[in-house]
């Protein structure tokens, strides 16, 4: 049976070409490139930027095959190949000189409220809770079973390692190592007034803890909740649970990939 390959682009011009080159080079080399999506590939390859990756992994209900990301000029943080590494990364690959590293993703289940039962999304980089139609998020905040604080302001990021580096780290998030296992809660526009007290700072939690969620809505009756930046409104939800899950996504690493050296190329 000959080996399949899937690979997902992003519809840019650039994209398409590299993807044409890589079907030309895999098929050389006695491997196949799926027509559409296989679920049997071995390996899916993201062609395009972080964006690619985290919409690839949506649309296919995050994939259980290693991927690899080809970086056709985006900022391409999970996205370790250039264009001009194709070939490095074929004998590579054929020849198994790679690693895998994972890297757990973060759930949300919505309950109750308008829509039915529980509903859960899925993310790699953050979970974000914000307020509906622009209006301050009042959100009770467990931590296990214990309360933390009602939160007032624009909402909370909850961000695994691999997003510590995308919107939490705009919010004054830390940059987490993503070979220690949590997630880290971080405000947006935390109000402290003599009204409002909530944590200015972020906070970290193990990766067995949930945290626990509790609406209050005062004004309305709309939360935004928001996968890789891809929000929904629910209308009423009573809670909303996030924790760390077990599933993970698999990236392919090649020799010289270092995360840290990465942060430096990529943010500073
Ligand atoms: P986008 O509009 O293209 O902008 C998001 C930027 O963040 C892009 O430059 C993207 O890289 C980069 N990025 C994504 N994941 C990253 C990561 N783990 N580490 C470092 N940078 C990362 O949106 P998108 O490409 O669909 O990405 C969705 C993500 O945008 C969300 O998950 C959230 O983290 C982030 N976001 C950030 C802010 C903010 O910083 N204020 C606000 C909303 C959303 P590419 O250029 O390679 O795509
Ligand atoms: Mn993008």
């Amino acid at each position: 049976m000959k080996r399949a390959i899937n690979i997902a682009e992003n519809g840019t011009r650039e994209s398409a070409r590299i993807e044409a080159r890589l079907r030309k080079r895999l098929g050389e080399r006695g491997l196949c490139v799926a027509d559409g999506f296989d679920p049997a590939a071995e390996l899916i390859i993201c062609v395009g930027g972080d964006g690619a990756l985290l919409r690839m992994l949506a649309e296919h209900s995050f994939p259980k095959q290693p991927i690899v990301g080809v970086n056709t000029g985006h900022l391409g943080f999970f996205q370790e190949l250039g264009t001009k590494d194709i070939d490095m990364f074929i004998e590579s690959y054929i020849a198994g000189k790679y690693r895998k590293q994972t890297y757990r993703t973060v759930y949300a289940d919505i309950i109750g409220g308008e829509g039915g039962p529980t509903r859960r999304m899925r993310a790699l980089n953050e979970i974000v809770v914000r307020g509906g139609g622009s209006h301050l998020a009042h959100l009770n905040i467990y931590i296990g079973d214990s309360f933390i604080e009602q939160f007032c302001g624009d909402g909370i990021v909850i961000s695994t390692p691999a997003g510590s580096t995308a919107y939490n780290y705009s919010l004054g998030g830390s940059i987490v190592d993503p070979r220690i296992e949590l997630l880290q809660v971080t405000p947006i526009a935390p109000i402290n007034s003599t009204a409002y007290r909530s944590f200015t700072s972020g906070v970290l939690l193990p990766q067995k803890l949930s945290l626990a969620i509790f609406p209050d809505y005062p004004q309305s009756r709309v939360l935004l909740v928001a996968a890789d930046g891809d929000g929904t409104e629910f209308i009423g939800a009573t809670e909303i649970r996030v924790g760390l899950s077990k599933d993970v996504v698999t990236l392919l690493r090649f020799k010289d990939y270092d995360f840290w050296k990465t942060v430096k190329q990529k943010l500073l």
